[in-house]
């Protein structure tokens, strides 16, 4: 099975994506974690990358799709995977459907999470994330149990370079930009369910795993 999430920053893509790849035992595939770590580790990928992230811009096309060809080739995606955060450019779109059908293979469907604008700056103002497992809390949401610290791994959290109320407002934009022609890319494919994703976290994520089994019946989950 084969999942893309769809939808602005802070529509909780990650959120899902994570607990539906652990119900469906798929890999979970995000470009912008995977982007954080070459910025952290400081690799050419990271350096070429940073100043786009920081500023709220897209990575160029080319690189991360150079990126995403060399995670999807890795052997724990045979089943299938959870993709949040790519694509995000209709070029990204069309460049996956060619990487897809030279592997045999396409995406199943593609969920666009439909957020408001008061909710996105609401929930990534106040998102902090594990320096260590990457685990996301919010101040007021989903406060840790200890201040600063992991509720999982014990790491200290951390705020988002990009996740500034500034960059929040960049990075919606340049997401509004690019967003309509990508849902209509897989609207035309007759890949396209939409929910909205205002609502609380179990309530999107049990409709996801609804749609998923309408496409696979036998689907354990
Ligand atoms: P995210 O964690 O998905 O919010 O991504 C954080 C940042 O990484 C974005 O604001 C972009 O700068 C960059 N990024 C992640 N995925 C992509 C992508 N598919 N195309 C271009 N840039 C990306």
């Amino acid at each position: 099975m084969r999942i893309i999430l769809l939808g602005p920053p802070g529509a909780g893509k990650g959120t899902q994506a994570k607990v539906l790849a652990k119900r469906l035992t798929l890999p979970h595939i995000s470009t912008g974690d995977i982007l954080r770590q070459n910025v952290s580790g400081n690799t050419t990928l990271g350096i070429k990358a940073k100043d786009f992230m920081n500023k709220g811009a897209l990575v160029p096309d080319e690189l991360v799709t150079q990126m995403l060809i060399e995670r999807i080739d890795q052997p724990d995606t045979e089943k299938g995977f959870i993709l949040d955060g790519y694509p995000r450019t209709l070029k990204q779109a069309e460049d996956l459907d060619n990487i897809l059908k030279g592997r045999n293979a396409a995406i199943d469907f593609a969920v666009y999470l439909d957020t408001s604008g008061p909710v996105i700056i609401q929930r990534l103002s106040g998102r902090r994330v594990c320096s260590k497992c990457g685990l996301n809390f919010h101040i007021k949401n989903m406060p840790p149990k200890v201040d600063m610290l992991c509720d999982n791994c014990g790491g200290p959290l951390y705020q988002r370079g990009d996740d500034k109320e500034e960059t929040i407002k960049k990075r919606v934009a340049v997401y509004k930009q690019e967003s309509a022609s990508l849902i209509e890319h897989y609207r035309d494919k007759q890949k396209l369910k939409c929910l909205n994703a205002d609502g609380d976290a179990e309530g999107v994520l049990n409709k996801i795993i609804l749609m998923a089994k309408e496409i696979d019946g036998s689907l354990k989950v």
